[in-house]
């Protein structure tokens, strides 16, 4: 019963977390089974965990282009944008960072504040976008670090990282991206984006739960975050995620490996549900885009909550605004930033689709909203 309902249901939430590849679970079995050993151990069995460890540490460094000993393994982005924001060593220096950031930047910021730091958000525009003026204005000598995402979560919006990241270097600020929603969806090479840090998780890109990285340039002043042992150079402590580092590393790869065709896909699936969602004649507004998938829209008059409990019903899973806050029926904090007007936010709803998408599951969940649409 539970196995049919679950064959037959639609998954349109590849924001909030994605499926794990076949290759990615093949990857990381040996690692939770035969291969258990602590990689820090010292005798031989446990040298096979270690090596994974830094084959994996390899592989990442090879897609983001940038050096192994770079790469920080964490427990996800969460821990990663904590780790960029809190743990730049740059005394009495302010920060600068965005209005429709994720929470997991916003309140490292603000608890750097309730510790006497200066934080400055920048505004954006109606597209999502930074507003440029407005940073360049915030983004001063005062300042130790700025703090931009490179895809926004909620809206899809792609920031011209490098652009900002120039900016910021230009007076002699530390840049970090939150490229979590990014990571294995678009090119993410550090040295073109100009980062001196980038968070990343792998649910995001078809890897395992609970695991991630944070990209630290040589040579940036970062202390640790979570102390203890000596594990990642003393920055980060704690007995290393060996399966799913590997898991990581696996997912990471095949993505990478597979970016163009991807994207084509996945452009042409976000393409069919936009051509699909315009023939029902429903009266909508489209939030941001930039993402291949991700697609945030606005029906006025709805309340997005009960729409997602009623796809729900129909075996459908969206959401309504970002994942970590789809408890809660406000107005989230990027659909304010971008100013939708407020008859139109409360009936938001992210559609965010992947590479395990079809066409014809587009066309059961524009069918399914307009039968509830017309039934409200
Ligand atoms: N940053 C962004 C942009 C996200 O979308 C998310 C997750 O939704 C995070 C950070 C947090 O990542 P994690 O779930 O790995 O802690």
């Amino acid at each position: 019963m539970e196995g049919s309902a679950t064959a037959d249901l639609i998954y349109a939430d590849n924001a909030a977390t994605t499926r794990i590849d076949d290759c990615v679970f093949d990857a990381m079995l040996p690692y939770i089974r035969e291969e258990f050993y602590n990689p820090s151990a010292v005798y031989f069995p446990a040298q096979k965990c270690s090596d994974a460890v830094e084959k994996a540490r390899n592989i990442i460094a090879d897609c983001i282009n940038c050096l192994p000993e770079e790469i920080y393994f964490t427990s996800g982005g969460t821990e990663s944008d904590n780790t960029a924001i809190k743990c730049v060593s740059v005394k009495d220096a302010g920060i600068v960072t965005v209005k429709s950031e994720h929470k997991a930047v916003l309140n490292s910021c603000l608890s750097m504040q309730k510790n006497g730091c200066s934080v400055y958000y920048a505004d954006v525009m109606r597209d999502g976008v930074i507003d440029i003026d407005c940073y360049k204005k915030l983004v001063t000598e005062n300042i130790g670090l700025a703090s931009v995402m490179l895809a926004n979560n909620e809206t899809g919006t792609v920031q011209n990282i490098s652009a900002l990241s120039d900016i910021a270097h230009s007076k002699g600020v530390f840049f970090h991206t939150d490229a979590v929603q990014a990571c294995g969806h678009i090119n993410v090479d550090v040295k073109a984006l100009g980062a001196d840090m980038l968070s990343a998780s792998a649910h995001k890109f078809n890897g395992p739960k609970g695991v991630g990285f944070l990209y630290v340039k040589k040579g940036t002043p970062i202390k640790s975050f979570v102390v203890g042992g000596s594990q990642e150079n003393g920055l980060r402590a704690g007995t290393l995620n060996v399966a799913g580092i590997v898991g990581m590393a696996a997912a990471l790869k095949s993505n990478c490996d597979n970016l163009n065709k991807n994207t084509e896909y996945i452009s042409s699936i976000e393409k069919c549900f936009l051509a699909e969602l315009d023939k029902t004649g429903l009266k909508y507004m489209r939030n941001g885009g930039g993402l291949p998938g991700l697609i945030s829209i606005s029906f006025p008059g709805y309340d997005a909550e009960s729409l997602v409990h009623r796809l729900d019903f129909k075996g459908i899973c969206v959401s309504a605004g970002a994942a970590c806050d789809s408890r809660q029926t406000r107005i989230s904090h990027v659909l304010g930033a971008i100013n939708v007007p407020e008859e139109y936010a409360y009936g938001t709803l992210r559609f965010s689709f992947g590479k395990y998408n079809t066409p014809e599951e587009i066309k059961k969940i524009i069918s399914a909203l307009t039968e509830i649409l017309s039934d409200i």
